[in-house]
């Protein structure tokens, strides 16, 4: 069963007609809103806060900083001096300078975004790192991209083996009562005693910004590095997709260890000039509730995990909060189930807008707009000044309906600019015909609807059929005992391979032989026959990526016997 499509919402979008601006757009109008582009002078970082710190918009809050023991905001004027100051640290404690490697590994707070910008403010190119990394990935990840400066927490300083590391030049701790010495310095003393004034160090389009090592969901993290020139895109979505107007406040979940953090998290929004609450601590979902009542959140930019946690969590627990101030919601991430839409219609009378994107792609290409009908299961459409399609493995272009490699014409500006140490996998991405193709597999509907239906590796060929995990997974997840689902093929003798799935229930169900006959019998009579898992297994939770990302991977090589890989991104 497809769900109806949701209508378009009422009022004035950034992005009015979808179809006319993609016809129309191309992008070089979108650089003419840039201060660059008339002084020449290009730094993100100045962009994103010194402009609008030079503004009318100095006074306006840029970050509201809020955890269980801080509760904090900034200006735009205040971003900007701190993250001077923070430039100055880096640059005279850390002897920082263009392109060097800047990474910063510990939990989200003020000094963290001060540090990145500062970072980014000398031309550094920063590495975030996710803060649950142990010793093994952090030091994969200071090795393979030469770190010369860490900043870092004195909770997390066990994990990083100086001595192993010899680029490591010097380490700032974020913290109190810090021993200084030759490698270590006290990150909160040095910002004290450093002057507000820096000279930002002006940038190529493609120098280097920030490194990303990748989620991890299918082999070895790999480091994905980014360019400034991004920022077009980076502002252009937030106006398209993320839709922010001047009065908005606006929460992006996702940590900076993940691009959705940066991209996001710091870039979208202060590129627009837009006012950015950071949360930091645990999920929970009557603190998230909270947040949002808190502070009057607008614009919420989340991931199906949380969306499906919250979603278990009950719709009683929404009725005590006031959300009313929401008016725009996103996912990323993940295919959001149509479970879910459904879902966010009810509690919260609004569209979840899914938007499909990569580590590799650097910003949002294919979403659903506010101007837009939504087709709920679709990524919806690619954004205006990128051409998407579904092509074959020879590259060439399939008609509607078809599945096939998800495929995005060369060319977009905050595409990859490089795998970091590593030209050949940079090289494997590409096709025929100037394709940059996605390793995910999809299908585009007649009327220009783009539809996931898996990781390419993850398609299943059961009796000459090739099924999508995500189609059976969003039935699974229809079910009222299923809280989470996760697909694989099987290899077969008779069928090729069948389909597995590992199932966790919901609070109050319990595994049985007929709870599973029950939930087979529901795929076969909601999907189709073939499409019914011939095994199901229930687990107490499935294996997911620190950002909430079920790990398929992880379950084949568990059922089949395989090495698991590289599981330093695994939730514990
Ligand atoms: P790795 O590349 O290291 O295996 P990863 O692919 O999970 O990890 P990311 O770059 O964070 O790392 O995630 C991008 C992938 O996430 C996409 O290729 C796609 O499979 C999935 N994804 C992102 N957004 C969506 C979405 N809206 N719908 C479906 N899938 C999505
Ligand atoms: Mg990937």
């Amino acid at each position: 069963m497809k769900l109806e499509a949701l209508p378009v919402i009422q009022g004035e979008h950034n992005l009015k007609n979808y179809e006319e601006e993609y016809k129309s757009f191309d992008w070089s109008k979108a650089k003419q809103q840039f201060s660059w582009y008339e002084s020449g002078k290009m730094n993100m970082a100045h962009e994103a806060i010194d402009r609008h710190a030079e503004s009318d918009k100095k006074n306006k809050v840029a970050l509201y900083y809020r955890d269980d023991k801080r509760n904090e905001k900034y200006t735009f004027k205040e971003m900007k001096e701190l993250s001077n100051k923070a430039g100055n640290v880096l640059k005279t404690i850390g002897d920082v300078e263009k392109g060097d490697r800047v990474f910063i590994f510990m939990p989200r707070s003020p000094e963290l975004y001060f540090s990145v910008l500062g970072a980014i403010k000398l031309g550094a190119i920063v590495g975030p790192l996710f803060e649950a990394f142990m010793e093994g990935a952090v030091t994969d990840r200071l090795a393979d991209s030469e770190a010369k400066v860490l900043i870092t927490t004195p909770e997390l300083l066990d994990r990083v083996p100086a001595d192993k590391l010899p680029h490591l030049k010097q380490i700032l701790v974020v913290g109190e009562n810090i021993e200084e010495n030759d490698l270590i310095a006290d990150f909160n003393k040095q910002m004290k005693d450093a002057s507000k004034h820096l000279d930002v160090e002006w940038v190529e389009p493609t120098d280097g910004l920030i490194l990303h090592y990748t989620s991890g969901s299918t082999g070895k993290p790999k480091g994905v590095l980014h360019v400034h020139n991004a920022m077009i895109q980076h502002y252009q979505t937030a106006k398209w997709v993320l839709d922010f107007k001047d009065e908005d406040v606006y929460w992006c979940t996702a940590d900076p260890g993940w691009v959705t953090g940066t991209s996001y998290g710091i870039f979208g929004p202060w590129l627009t000039g837009t006012s950015n609450l950071i949360v930091g601590g645990r999920f929970n979902p009557e603190s998230w509730y909270q947040m949002i009542e808190e502070y009057g959140v607008t614009v919420w930019y989340s991931a199906p995990t949380a969306f499906r946690m919250l979603m278990g969590a009950g719709d009683e627990v929404v009725k005590k909060f006031d959300l009313s101030s929401l008016r725009h919601v996103l996912s990323v991430g993940e295919p959001l189930n149509p479970e879910v839409v459904k879902w966010g219609v009810k509690v919260f009378n609004k569209r979840i807008h899914d938007t499909w994107w990569m580590t590799e792609t650097g910003a949002q290409l294919i979403c659903n707009y506010p101007c837009m009908e939504i087709k709920p299961g679709s990524m919806g459409k690619p954004i205006p000044g990128v051409v998407a399609a579904i092509v074959d493995d020879q590259g060439n272009e399939l008609p509607p309906n078809r599945m096939g490699n998800l495929a995005i014409k060369k060319g977009w500006p905050s595409m990859m600019h490089t795998i970091w140490n590593n030209e050949q996998k940079y090289d494997s991405y590409f096709m025929p015909g100037d394709w940059y193709v996605s390793g995910d597999s999809a299908y585009m509907d007649e009327e220009g609807y783009f539809w996931f239906q898996g990781r390419v590796d993850d398609v299943i060929m059961t009796s000459g059929e090739r099924v999508g995990p995500f189609e059976v997974e969003s039935k699974l997840l229809e079910h009222p005992a299923v809280a989470e689902a996760g697909v694989i093929g099987k290899p077969d003798p008779v069928r090729g391979e069948i389909i597995k799935a590992f199932i966790a229930l919901m609070d109050g169900h319990e595994p049985s032989d007929e709870l599973i006959e029950e939930i087979r019998q529901f795929v076969k009579k909601g999907l189709a026959a073939h499409a019914a898992p011939r095994e199901i297994e229930f687990r107490e939770k499935l294996p997911k990526t620190r950002s909430g990302k079920i790990m398929r991977r992880v379950l084949k090589a568990w059922e089949l016997d395989l090495p698991t890989g590289d599981l330093s991104t695994m939730e514990d």
